[in-house]
């Protein structure tokens, strides 16, 4: 195992390349990056909220809970067919992974779960890589998910240990490790991250990166999220993000997790195309596509081509392209 690889990490370590003088450590990220991925690739996801809203957990930061008053429009579940229609049209715009969000708790073996099991074998035969993001699931779940052809399991940590419990009472750290330990036991590949802005310091962003870099195996995908306070939700004043804090959190996790997909993921719509190139070159090599992540404004199609034309950037094919001839 190189050094870049090792699941040891000290928080000393990784606080170390977290707080390096910044155009140092995107020098060094950007090293790490090409050494372990194509720099002129950037994987395009697609999110789609197939369930959303009435959410009974209390995540400070997100409109979809059922206790704050927002104005997200609460859908249930929707149909197989509509969610295939969306996978579809996802793939010909370009998309590669298409990942499926529904505002749960955690999994109930009910009708909802066979549903979103035909959705994944549906997902899965238009040769994309197929991600769902549903809330707690246990071993049996993760099982018959992979069964159905599910390539990845999207569950964030969303902060460190230390500061979770300051934006989440209703369920515990421990219960999103064990959620990441049944994905990761049904050979389902993890995609887990956090958000930033939330009123975490140096610390908890560090204490986060070091948790997900010292899993068993590193997570294949780690979105990084700068915080939306959406208004009625507990975070609605929280001040924007500094893109280098984003810099640095995207830069930190490309240096300590080499071979994982980084996502630079909520907040893009409030960043200019120099500040996400900044991005880019720290070692991020994914984004959402898409007007909308979940519940919240994204670029949309035609400002994210207009960055790939400028920043001659390419999409990157699905891993799974090749197995399916799709
Ligand atoms: S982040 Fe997920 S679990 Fe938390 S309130 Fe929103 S939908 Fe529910």
């Amino acid at each position: 195992m190189t050094e870049h690889t090792r699941n040891s990490w000290t928080t000393e370590e990784v606080a170390g390349i977290y707080n390096t003088p910044v155009l140092e450590l995107i020098y060094r990220a950007a090293t790490v990056h090409r050494e372990h991925h194509d720099p002129s690739e950037v994987q395009v996801c697609t999110l789609l909220s197939i369930k959303t809203g009435g959410c009974p957990e209390d995540c400070s930061y997100c409109p979809q809970a059922a206790r704050y008053q927002t104005d997200v429009t609460v859908h249930k579940l929707l149909g197989v067919g509509e969610v295939l229609d969306k996978a579809r049209e996802a793939r010909d715009a370009g998309s590669t992974r298409f990942c499926m969000g529904a505002a749960w708790r955690e999994v109930r073996d009910n009708r909802d779960f066979d549903s979103v099991i035909e959705m994944v074998k549906g997902v899965n035969a238009m040769g994309m890589e197929v991600c769902c993001t549903l809330g707690m699931l246990t071993h049996g779940q993760a099982q018959r998910l992979k069964e159905a052809g599910l390539y990845a399991y999207n569950h964030n940590l969303d902060s460190g240990k230390e500061f979770y419990k300051e934006i989440i009472t209703t369920r515990s750290y421990d219960d999103r490790l064990d959620t990441l330990g049944n994905v990761r036991n049904a050979g389902i590949s993890i995609c887990s991250g956090g958000i930033i802005g939330m009123g975490e310091n140096d610390q908890d962003r560090v204490s986060m990166l070091v948790t997900l870099a010292n899993l068993p195996k590193q997570p294949e995908s780690v979105p990084i999220n700068a915080l939306v306070p959406v208004s009625g939700t507990p975070l609605e004043s929280q001040p924007r993000v500094p893109v280098w804090d984003m810099v640095r959190m995207i830069a930190t996790a490309r240096i300590i997790m080499p071979g994982a997909m980084v996502r630079l993921s909520a907040g893009r719509l409030r960043m200019t195309v120099e500040e996400q190139a900044l991005c880019f070159m720290a070692g991020a090599n994914s984004i959402f596509a898409g007007d909308k992540l979940l519940t919240t404004p994204n670029p949309g199609q035609p400002a994210d081509q207009r960055m790939f034309q400028t920043l001659q950037l390419k999409p990157k094919t699905a891993h799974r392209s090749v197995e399916t001839g799709a």
